[in-house]
């Protein structure tokens, strides 16, 4: 905005303002941030604030808007939540001091993903910021990622699009930090789902800071982290000691879950409702400190593969569900323990405070408690975490010798530091106390001295300690003594020679200690400071105990099974559960089920009316698996089953992260992904495959994929399908079975059993699900004479056709009913109707 006659101050601005184009920058004046010209325009619409404007007569006035500088914390999380990015410009001297314009100077740079104090409501989250750099030497992506409020630092090698998209969704990543290396499309897809992405060309990293990428081998990974720390430092201009060395994963040492999956089988945010009440993680979430909350998300995030990880997972787990008692006083003492990794962090930028180091204090002390009944219970699987529990002492004693048990917020304003830990501040306070007592005497001294009995000793802020008489006592004052100060309606203020000199005493007495304790507090924050490493270990093994007691405290209230872990091929699970569904159902109304799939058998063909609970057994099993290589014990009466590398789900009733693509695009795409990608050693969960399409091409397509999984891949796979014809394939495919769910008639009325069986059904009850969903009762007597008709039609032609069949094939079972055979041999779509009478074909008959 070319103003003719700008300011000084308004050049100021616009300078500043010209390196952060794409934040909002909160300029400081005086107790207030403003906004100005396109800022404050789009700032006061989001934020809700005035919009007003500086130099009112000039003819071109600035659009402008503030906030108050104490609140500034709550505006700018409205501004990231918004997606956007907010400079914080700030005076950089004192005004009072200052000659001419005060220098100003953003001192740090707010965005998604380095925010880091966002409330309570977050604890329990990690916030992580991601970055991509591309090598096209081979053809790889560098990919890393940071929580700046932890400290957690890692990097990875990934291949393809649908890798990178796997990790952003899986961190819920909210900023990636690229170069020009990276395509434009790109770009596109990861703002579509909802992701910033921040441009950071150059890197450039002082020497000092190189530790952090010293454990790195590929240099692929070594540059994408250096381009994140460019990034980081950038925006935050601040001490960043706490980072911890970058540690390289890679994705395929975690049991591979892809964002659909994550998604349709509601780990973490519940489909409907995006929360997390309804989801695994809700029902497994008892740890008591934020970082174990942090930690028992990222295990369910990445579900191990080792088996020996596993099994001392499992052990441990097992340790604390035999000791009820030890496990109770375990997590009294977690309550009390704070966010040990967070309070690192602020350590380390320097915005800890008198309260957070007493939280440090008591957090340290619940250790040498933690590790005395960690002891009583002999640990053995529990040793490593046993041994970890440093107690930091040096810190704990640190802040009991300096700061007092229940410190001001503020750290500038004195009142933080204990008497009797530094000499000189001592001294100033006793200064200040010995004045004051002086100041208490005086009333009564000057009340004898003027024979004035209401005479007031007072202090304010402006004028300092007065004396206060009434108007009418006014001719007692001692004139040459008493100096006038200020005049009120009813009563005048004096000072003396004497109060004057005392005041001064206290004044900078009170100053000096002030300027001398937050001296003191800077040294003992950096004292703490170099023992940041110690902390992190510390909260790495708490987080590792609580999500144990966690997994531990679960497997008692809902009777939870240790599984066990085979090399073969087999899986067996006895009376397994869905978690969820039952604990929303309440434990006596889930009708548990069993999965067998024994060597031999790699694919269970599911069939069942609708709601009678095929998706919740898929799903059930796949939760049991999760929570099997997670190291938590299941919800099943015996469970045995091999370690999964992969999870496929097509489950449905998910919509797509990428809108414009149609429910079957989307749908082939992720069967796709499966049979592309699945191994061996893969779960494989297809539900209702083929239904999205025309009754033929879809039982076509459902029958193909079948054989090509049954034939080509061998993964264990759980099938469920409407297509009642396909249930034949048991007959050609040794490596199937059929199961079903089923389901009575009592009186007319349809009667779920929820218990899996084995072979199959042929009647889908789709007019009784329809009952039940209110449709009219005429409509429905309809339906059913439709059924009915086409039933019996369907009963001849099946036998002509059989009749026709018999005298080709003399040996032709009966009940076989061969897809593309019968697709062949039917005329029109309503002898096949009739023939296999389902709900989802009710479209079809109302032709
Ligand atoms: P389908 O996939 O066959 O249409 P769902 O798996 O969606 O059916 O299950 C429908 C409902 O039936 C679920 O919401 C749940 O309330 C109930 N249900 C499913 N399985 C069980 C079970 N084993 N025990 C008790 N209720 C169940």
């Amino acid at each position: 905005m070319a103003n003719t006659k700008t300011t000084p101050m308004m050049k100021q601005y616009q300078k500043i303002k010209d390196q952060y184009p794409d934040a909002f920058l909160f300029y400081r004046i005086g107790d207030f941030y403003e906004l100005f010209n396109d800022d404050a325009v789009k700032g006061a619409q989001l934020l809700e604030l005035t919009l007003t404007s500086r130099s009112h007569s000039a003819k071109h006035p600035i659009p402008m808007c503030g906030v108050p500088h104490r609140a500034i914390k709550n505006y700018i999380d409205i501004i990231i939540d918004h997606g956007y990015k907010a400079a914080i410009c700030e005076q950089m001297e004192d005004p009072r001091l200052a000659k001419g314009m005060v220098k100003r100077g953003v001192i740090q740079l707010i965005t998604p993903g380095t925010r880091t104090e966002s409330g309570i409501e977050n604890a329990k989250s990690n916030n992580y910021i991601t970055a991509l750099n591309y090598n096209h030497k081979n053809d790889r992506y560098g990919f890393a990622y940071a929580d700046l409020s932890t400290g957690e630092l890692k990097t990875s090698l990934l291949n393809n699009y649908n890798d990178i998209l796997n990790e952003i969704v899986s961190l819920q990543s909210k900023e990636i930090v690229i170069n020009d290396s990276i395509p434009d499309s790109m770009i596109q897809k990861f703002k579509q789902i909802g992701v910033m992405v921040s441009h950071q060309n150059d890197i450039n990293i002082q020497s000092e800071m190189s530790y952090l990428t010293q454990d790195l081998k590929s240099s692929t990974e070594k540059a994408v982290v250096n381009r994140l720390l460019t990034y980081i430092i950038d925006t935050q201009k601040r001490s960043l000691s706490h980072l911890k060395r970058a540690v390289a994963y890679e994705p395929t040492h975690f049991l591979k879950l892809d964002h659909n999956s994550r998604y349709n089988l509601e780990l973490i945010n519940n489909i409907r409702t995006g929360k997390k009440a309804g989801t695994l993680l809700w029902l497994l979430d008892k740890t008591k400190t934020a970082m174990g909350g942090r930690k028992l998300k990222n295990w369910l995030e990445r579900p191990l593969i080792n088996k020996n990880q596993i099994k001392a997972r499992q052990n441990a787990v097992g340790e604390l569900l035999d000791h009820y008692y030890e496990r109770s006083q375990i997590q009294d003492y977690l309550v009390k323990v704070y966010d040990l990794e967070r309070l690192a962090g602020k350590v380390s930028f320097g915005s800890v405070n008198g309260r957070d180091l007493i939280q440090l204090k008591s957090s340290l002390n619940q250790i040498p408690k933690i590790r005395y009944v960690l002891n009583q219970l002999q640990p053995k699987a529990l040793g490593s975490i046993y041994k970890s529990l440093d107690p930091v002492s040096e810190v704990s004693d640190l802040i009991q010798q300096s700061i007092i048990e229940e410190p001001p917020i503020s750290i500038t304003d004195g009142g933080v530091i204990k008497d009797g830990y530094n000499k000189q501040l001592d001294q100033y306070r006793d200064a200040m106390k010995n004045g004051k007592h002086w100041m208490a005497n005086l009333e009564t001294k000057e009340r004898k001295a003027t024979g004035i009995n209401n005479l007031k000793i007072g202090y304010n802020h402006v004028f300092g300690y007065y004396i206060q008489v009434t108007k009418v006592n006014l001719n007692k004052v001692p004139r040459g003594r008493y100096q006038r100060k200020q005049t009120l309606t009813n009563a005048e203020r004096f000072s003396t020679p004497e109060l004057k000199e005392k005041e001064a005493l206290i004044v900078e007495a009170q100053e000096k200690s002030k300027t001398l304790e937050y001296e003191i507090f800077t040294k003992i924050r950096n004292q703490i400071k170099t023992q940041i490493q110690r902390l992190q270990k510390l909260a790495d093994a708490i987080s590792s105990l609580d999500v144990i007691q966690s997994f531990a405290n679960i497997s008692e209230e809902y009777h939870f099974n240790k599984p066990t872990l085979t090399n073969k091929h087999d899986l067996k699970i006895v009376d397994g559960r869905h978690p969820v569904v039952e604990k929303v159902l309440g434990y006596q109304k889930y009708v548990p089920n069993d999965v067998i799939m024994p060597e031999n058998n790699d694919i269970l063909l599911i069939t069942g009316p609708n709601m009678s609970g095929k998706s919740t057994y898929m799903r059930q099993l796949a939760l049991i698996v999760i929570l099997t290589q997670m190291g938590c014990f299941v919800p099943a009466k015996s469970a045995q089953m091999p370690i999964f590398d992969q999870i496929f789900t097509r489950i449905g009733a998910a919509d797509n992260l990428i809108a414009g693509q149609s429910t079957f695009m989307v749908e082939m795409q992720e069967s796709n992904d499966a049979l592309q990608n699945a191994t061996p050693n893969s779960l494989i969960l297809f539900d209702e495959i083929g239904r999205g399409t025309a009754t033929y091409d879809g039982m076509a397509l459902a029958q193909a994929i079948i054989e090509y999984v049954h034939n080509k891949i061998h993964a264990k796979t759980l099938f469920s399908t409407h297509y009642h014809e396909l249930t034949s394939l048991q007959d050609k495919l040794p490596r199937l079975k059929n199961v079903h769910v089923g389901a009575t008639e009592k009186n007319g009325k349809l009667v779920f059993l929820h218990k899996v069986e084995p072979g199959s059904v042929d009647k889908s009850y789709g007019i009784h699900v329809a009952k039940l969903a209110g449709l009219p009762d005429s409509l429905l007597k309809r339906a059913d004479q439709i059924l009915k008709h086409l039933e019996v039609k369907g009963k001849n032609e099946a036998n002509n056709r059989q009749g026709q069949r018999s005298s080709e094939k003399s040996d032709a079972k009966p009940r076989v009913k061969n897809l593309p055979e019968s697709n062949r041999q039917s005329e029109s779509g309503e002898q096949q109707l009739a023939l296999f009478p389902d709900g989802n074909k009710q479209k079809s008959i109302s032709k």
